[in-house]
């Protein structure tokens, strides 16, 4: 086995890791940390050090770490058959068993599972869906994607362009032209704070009405959105805001995205974030939770409406020009199959509300008197504290002064992973589903005494 200091070398020598800085790690300013094991909600890494990970390492881990189901099944299929590809009619029985138990969640009007590997891949095959029913339909110039400021759907060149955060456009010559954005729902953060959470929808439903005029709306074919904001700071929306949106969509002929990437297989305690918000897509983004992150599995759920157009497209144009070699990979197809039998043998999504709900509360009663601690906000395990210098103005900090990293830090010191999200000082909790009480418990108990040695 290799010395924990040659690991580190190489590490630093080779290993170019994403969503980094650079030059800081080529420095030996950022430590490695590298992990070794997980069981439930924790993870080990190789000094042993146990960590609680409440973030379940990137909103991925839902079932919790070290699940043999998972793990033998993934055996299993690799041991019958690694691989097959999905080209022109070739199947498994592990995708294909897939593909009708995501149907059998998914919210009405859906009607077939496209599988990739990722989410920014699964949102990079939905654009070009979204553009190919456009084309079929004879309406060449509509083709616009509405997105969101603070919206995150992957960092690829479409997906990049969609992700509303200035991080992932800089210095990339994104976004692209093709991809305007909007308000975010963010009601904590709105400019005039007279305004009531009802006039605040009506205000994003005015903003989006009037980009859409001002871009043509002829020339606009889809917005997409996460039901609940994530890497863009775990907002929950306002109520009624889903319902103002599809209302100005519904209006224009405009497709509606749900990237449930996060919110799909039962974050906000709900298997969809769409039945959480009564929401109606034409494609649902869905890839993270469908594995817990056992085998990379993304997929694009398409709607009836938009269906029915992609088979007319074929006829008249022949085979669909669209595919991955490792599209509906079958080791990731038996993963999804036990993940998805786990949630629901084990009451996951319902353990993820109660639970939520109960780390929510203990948050509050931890930090909710808190002169720096402006808003505690969430939804099931999808939960953020925010700090600001001033609780009443709910002024910033000063960007160098980087509270979430320090509170992070602090935390991580006391055996508990957070995140700090990237814009913003907010810090983040997604925890696996299989959070107990207690753990919920010792979370806002340490965080409680983070934000006190920070602050
Ligand atoms: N969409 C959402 C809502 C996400 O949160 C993410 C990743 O965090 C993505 C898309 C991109 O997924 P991936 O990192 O698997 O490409």
């Amino acid at each position: 086995m290799l010395t924990n200091d040659k690991l580190s070398e190489w590490d630093r020598e080779n290993f170019f890791h994403p969503s980094t800085h650079l030059a800081q790690f080529a420095r030996g300013e950022i430590p490695n940390r590298i992990i070794t094991g997980g069981s439930g909600c924790h993870i080990e890494d190789r000094d042993g050090t146990r960590l609680l990970d409440g973030f379940a390492g990137l909103y991925c881990v839902n079932v919790g770490y070290g699940r043999p189901e998972i793990a033998e099944a993934i055996a299993e299929q690799a041991k019958e058959l690694a691989y097959y590809h999905a080209y022109v009619g070739h199947g498994t029985e592990a995708s294909i068993t897939l593909s009708k138990m995501i149907l059998d969640r998914a919210p009405k009007g859906m009607s077939k599972v496209y599988f990739g590997l990722g989410g920014s891949d699964a949102n990079e095959t939905n654009v070009k869906l979204v553009w190919y029913y456009n084309n079929i339909r004879g309406l060449p110039k509509k083709k616009k994607i509405i997105s969101r400021w603070r919206g995150y759907h992957g960092s690829g060149l479409v997906t990049g362009s969609l992700t509303g955060l200035e991080l992932f456009h800089k210095k990339f010559d994104l976004p692209l032209t093709q991809v305007v954005h909007t308000e975010a729902p963010y009601y904590y953060r709105r400019d005039d704070l007279s305004m009531s959470e009802e006039q605040f929808v009506q205000h994003c439903a005015d903003e989006l009405e009037a980009l859409i005029q001002r871009e043509g709306p002829d020339t606009v074919a889809a917005f997409i959105g996460e039901p609940a904001l994530g890497t863009g700071g775990l907002v929950p929306p306002p109520a009624g805001y889903w319902k103002a949106i599809q209302e100005v969509l519904d209006r224009h002929d405009i497709l509606l995205i749900a990237d449930e990437v996060v919110t799909g297989f039962g974050r906000l305690g709900t298997m969809f974030g769409s039945d959480h918000y009564g929401i109606k897509p034409d494609l649902i983004t869905i890839a993270k939770g469908l594995t817990s992150a056992y085998a990379p599995l993304s997929g694009s759920i398409v709607g009836d409406k938009m269906w029915k157009v992609l088979e007319q497209g074929t006829d008249e144009n022949g085979a669909i020009g669209h595919g991955w070699t490792y599209s509906a990979h079958p080791i990731g197809a038996a993963a999804g199959i036990a993940n998805l039998k786990l949630i629901d043998d084990l009451s996951l999504i319902q353990n993820a509300g109660d639970v939520g709900a109960h780390f929510k509360a203990a948050l509050q009663a931890e930090l909710g008197d808190h002169p720096n601690v402006g808003e505690i906000r969430g939804e099931g395990l999808l939960c953020a504290v925010e700090f600001v210098s001033d609780r009443d103005s709910r002024t910033y900090f000063d960007p160098g002064d980087k509270i979430a990293y320090q509170v992070n830090a602090a935390l991580l010191s006391r055996g508990v992973i957070s995140r700090a999200m990237p814009q913003g000082e907010i810090l983040g909790f997604a925890p696996p589903f299989c959070l107990t009480r207690a753990e919920a418990d010792e979370i806002a108990g340490k965080l409680g005494e983070s934000v006190r040695e920070v602050l």
